[in-house]
């Protein structure tokens, strides 16, 4: 189906400005579309791996897993972190730094700048699942 819109928009992807002629167009071309479906893939494959491990913990093993030098550890503490640097948020959500970055850029996560720091709330995260 063809028709004569043309709407300004935003690539969700890459961010640069296009003109769509659909309303649901997300995406500046075939690049980014396909950029962001491997992305989303990825993410889901992580998230997917952390889901995973959280239903593997049990009291016995939890000790362990938080003794365990790595990034997943941290995922247990964050939950439990009223602010979040961008690197903590991607973690706790199971996505890219990236992602995050880019929900910041339009404006969907709102964070508060202390010198060079961006700060998340956690409350701004727990809000992305109440709209
Ligand atoms: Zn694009």
């Amino acid at each position: 189906m063809s028709s004569n819109i043309k709407i300004p928009k935003f690539c969700t992807f890459c961010g640069q400005a296009f003109v769509a002629q659909k309303t649901t167009t997300r995406f500046c071309g075939h690049t980014c579309a396909s950029r962001a479906h491997k992305q989303r893939v990825r993410e889901k494959k992580v998230q997917d791996t952390l889901n995973d491990q959280i239903k593997d913990i049990t009291s016995e093993n939890l000790n362990a897993f938080r003794a365990l030098p790595v990034q997943t550890t941290n995922f247990i503490n964050l939950r439990d972190k009223d602010f979040l640097s961008i690197q903590e948020a991607s973690i706790l959500l199971g996505t890219s730094r990236w992602t995050i970055q880019r929900m910041i850029k339009s404006n969907r996560l709102p964070v508060a700048k202390l010198g060079d720091r961006t700060i998340i709330k956690r409350a701004s995260i727990d809000n992305l699942f109440n709209q």
